[in-house]
C-alpha cells in the first residue's frame, strides 16, 4: 500500500467548491409528488404532523413501539383511543373516535397495523434476505451498490446469536445469485452490515477478551463465507458504550490468519462523538499496522437522543455534542481527516444532508482522490432524490436496506421516525423550503460556554426506600440531620453502616434488588424488547417520553404544598402499617 502523503485539506478555503458542488447537487433534486391519500401521502402527513407537535410526536413513538404486543383488535382500539382521543390531529381524532363502538374495532386494528406496517416497508426492504432480492436487483441495475443489515441488535441469548450468524450464511447463498445481475463488478458486489450485539449475548465492555473469545465462533465463519462469496463486510457502530469493544474486536480481528489483510472490511465512525477524531486515528492505526486499507463509513450517528438522556440521567459527560451545528462542523472536520488518511482508510460518507454531502466531495476532489475509491451511501427510503444527484455527479452510491421481520425492526422504524420528524433533522428543515444558500450554509456551532457545573460524582449507590433512615428523611425532609444527609448523599456507604438493617428492601423486592444501584428494578409490562434489549415496549416507551415532550410545570406533590408529609413517605408508612398486621 503506497503511504503517499495527501495535503491536507483545510490549507484552501474550500467554501466556493461547497457552494458549487451543494447547489449543484440541490438543482439535480426532482421533488416527489405523491398521490393524495394513498398510504405514502398519509404517512408523510402523519410525519408532519409529528414534526410540528412535539406531544403528538411521542404519542406517535409510543405507539408505534407498543403495538406489536397489542395481541388483540379491542387491545388495539383502546391504545388508539387512549393515545389519541385528544390533541392529536382531526383525521387521527377521528380513528380514536371510531374504537369506541365495538363493531368498529376489528376494522380500526387492521387499519392502524397495516398503516404501522406500511410505514416500516418504507425503510425495510423485506421480511427476510430473500424477499428484499427485487429491491437489491432493481438498484444495482440502475447502477446503485447496497449494503445489506439484518434486522435485530443486543441479542439476548446464545441461541438468538446463532440463529443471527445462520440467517448471515442464508444472506451469502441468496447473494451468490447476484453474479448474474446486469452492473459493474463493483455495484454488484455483494455487501453486508453486522451489529456486533447480535453476535453474542454478552457483549460486554468491561470484559473485552471474554466478548471477543464468545464472538470469535460466530464472527470469523461469517467472515469466511463472505470472502469466499467475494462479498464486503462492514462492522455497525452501536451506542457510545460499545465503541471501545468494537474497535478492539477489530484490533483483534485482523490479527486472524485470512483477515489480516483481507481489504474487503470496514467500520463505522460517528461524528456526533466528541472523540471522533481520535477514532479516525485508531482506525488509521489499524490500517497502517496490517498494511491493508479499511473502509470508514462517516455518519452522524442514529442513537443521540439515547446517549443524551441517559449521561444526563447517570450524571456522566455528554459523550455526543449537545448542538446539531456541532455535529455538522465535527463531521466537516472528520472528512477532512478521513480523506488525509488515505489510502490507509478508504471513505465513505454517509448522510443525507446536501451541505455534509457536498463538504465531502469538496475535500475528496481537492485530495485528489480517485473517484472510484470514494463512496455515498444513504439508508433505504430515504432522500431517493439526493442519492440520485449525487450519482450524477460521477459518485458511486450505496444504499442501506435492512431486511428482517417488522418485530426486531421496530427499534430501527422508531430510530428512523425519530430522524424523519426531528426538527433538527435537514430532511425535514430545509427540503422543503427549496433555499439553497440556507441549505448550504456552513455550519457554525456555538463558541465552547464555560462548563456548566455537574452534579456531584456519588461512588456509593442511593439507599434503598426499605431502610428505615431513609424513610425517616423522606417524611422530615432535609430539615433533619439524619435525612439531610442521606438526601444530600453524605451518608456513609450502606456496607459501611455497621450495625443497622441496610440490607433490607420492600417486601416483594430480590435481593439482586437491594443491591442493584437504583433500587429495585421495575418489571417490564410489556412483550416486545427494546432498542437495547430492555423491556421492550416500556423500555422505549420510557425513551419517547423523554424526547420532544413539551416540559410541563410539575404539579405539587401532595404534601408538599398543604404541609402533609409527601405523598412517597405516607405510602411507606402505609406498608410499614400493612406489614406490621401481615
Ligand atoms: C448507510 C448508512 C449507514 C449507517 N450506519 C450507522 C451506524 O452504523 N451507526 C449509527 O449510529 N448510525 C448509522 N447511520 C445513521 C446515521 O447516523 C443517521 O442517518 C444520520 O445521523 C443522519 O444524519 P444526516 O447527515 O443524514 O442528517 P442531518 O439532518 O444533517 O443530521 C441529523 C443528525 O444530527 C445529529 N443531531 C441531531 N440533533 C442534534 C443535536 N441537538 N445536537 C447534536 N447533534 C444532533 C444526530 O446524529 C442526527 O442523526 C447510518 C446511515 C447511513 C446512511
Amino acid at each position: 500500500m503506497s503511504s503517499e502523503p495527501v495535503s491536507p485539506t483545510h490549507a484552501r478555503d474550500l467554501e466556493p467548491a461547497i457552494s458549487e458542488r451543494g447547489r449543484a447537487l440541490l438543482a439535480a433534486v426532482e421533488p416527489e409528488r405523491l398521490i393524495a391519500l394513498s398510504p405514502a401521502w398519509w404517512q408523510d402527513r402523519l410525519m408532519e404532523w409529528a414534526t410540528d407537535d412535539p406531544e403528538f410526536r411521542v404519542k406517535l413513538l409510543r405507539f408505534v413501539d407498543v403495538l406489536p404486543a397489542l395481541r388483540s383488535s379491542r387491545a388495539i382500539a383502546d391504545h388508539v383511543r387512549q393515545y389519541f382521543r385528544d390533541d392529536a390531529p382531526a383525521a387521527v381524532r377521528l380513528g380514536s373516535a371510531i374504537g369506541r363502538r365495538k363493531i368498529f374495532r376489528p376494522v380500526l386494528s387492521r387499519v392502524v397495523r397495516q398503516g404501522v406496517f406500511a410505514m416500516a416497508e418504507r425503510f425495510i426492504g423485506g421480511a427476510s434476505p430473500a424477499a428484499a432480492l427485487p429491491r437489491l436487483r432493481e438498484l444495482v441495475e440502475d447502477g446503485t451498490a447496497y449494503t445489506i443489515d439484518l434486522l435485530g441488535e443486543a441479542t439476548l441469548s446464545e441461541a438468538e446469536a446463532d440463529g443471527y450468524r445462520d440467517r448471515y450464511f442464508e444472506v451469502f447463498q441468496v447473494l451468490g445469485k447476484s453474479r448474474g445481475w446486469d452492473a459493474p463488478s463493483d455495484v454488484r458486489q455483494p455487501n453486508v452490515s453486522i451489529k456486533l450485539s447480535a453476535l453474542t449475548s454478552h457483549f460486554e465492555p468491561a470484559a473485552p477478551g471474554a466478548t471477543y473469545a464468545a464472538l470469535r465462533g460466530r464472527l470469523l465463519p461469517i467472515l469466511e463465507c463472505a470472502r469466499e462469496a467475494g462479498a464486503f463486510v462492514n462492522i455497525n457502530m452501536e451506542q457510545y458504550r460499545y465503541k471501545d469493544l468494537t474497535h478492539t474486536v477489530l484490533e483483534q480481528l485482523v490479527r486472524e490468519e485470512g483477515v489480516a489483510r483481507w481489504p474487503d472490511l470496514g467500520i463505522v465512525v460517528q461524528a456526533y462523538l466528541r472523540d471522533a477524531g481520535d477514532d479516525i486515528a485508531r482506525i488509521e492505526g489499524i490500517a497502517r499496522e496490517r498494511g491493508a486499507p479499511i473502509t470508514v463509513r462517516l455518519v452522524k450517528g442514529a442513537y443521540w437522543d439515547e446517549e443524551t438522556i441517559l449521561a444526563q440521567q447517570q450524571s456522566h459527560p455528554v459523550p455526543v455534542f449537545e448542538e446539531k451545528a456541532a455535529t455538522d462542523a465535527n463531521y466537516e472536520r472528520c472528512s477532512g481527516l478521513l480523506v488525509e488518511a488515505y489510502p490507509h482508510l478508504r471513505p465513505a460518507f454517509a448522510s443525507h444532508n446536501p451541505r455534509s454531502l457536498a463538504q465531502a466531495i469538496a475535500v475528496a476532489e481537492e485530495a485528489r482522490i480517485p473517484r472510484a475509491e470514494v463512496e455515498f451511501q444513504m439508508l433505504y427510503g430515504m432522500a431517493e432524490g439526493l442519492r440520485r444527484a449525487v450519482q450524477a455527479q460521477g459518485y458511486r452510491t450505496r444504499v442501506y436496506v435492512p431486511a428482517g421481520e417488522i418485530l426486531p425492526g421496530m427499534a430501527y422504524l422508531v430510530r428512523r421516525l425519530l430522524e424523519n420528524t426531528s426538527n433538527e433533522s435537514w430532511l425535514v428543515n430545509k427540503h422543503e423550503h427549496g433555499d439553497a444558500a440556507e441549505a448550504l450554509r456552513p455550519p457554525a456551532p456555538a463558541p465552547p460556554a464555560t462548563p456548566a457545573r455537574r452534579r456531584r460524582f456519588r461512588n456509593h449507590p442511593p439507599p434503598p426506600t426499605g431502610v428505615a433512615p431513609s424513610r425517616r428523611a423522606q417524611r422530615h425532609g432535609p430539615g433533619d440531620r439524619a435525612g439531610a444527609r442521606i438526601v444530600r448523599g453524605r451518608s456513609p456507604p450502606p456496607h459501611r453502616r455497621r450495625g443497622r438493617r441496610v440490607g433490607r428492601v420492600a417486601r416483594g423486592a430480590s435481593a439482586g434488588d437491594a443491591l442493584r444501584p437504583h433500587g429495585p428494578r421495575r418489571r417490564s409490562q410489556g412483550g416486545a424488547r427494546g432498542p437495547c434489549g430492555s423491556g421492550g415496549a416500556s423500555g422505549l416507551s420510557r425513551l419517547a417520553g423523554h424526547i420532544g415532550a413539551s416540559p410541563r410545570p410539575r404539579p405539587p406533590a401532595s404534601g408538599e404544598a398543604d404541609g402533609r408529609a409527601p405523598l412517597r413517605a405516607r405510602r411507606d408508612d402505609g406498608l410499614r402499617k400493612r406489614q406490621a398486621l401481615a
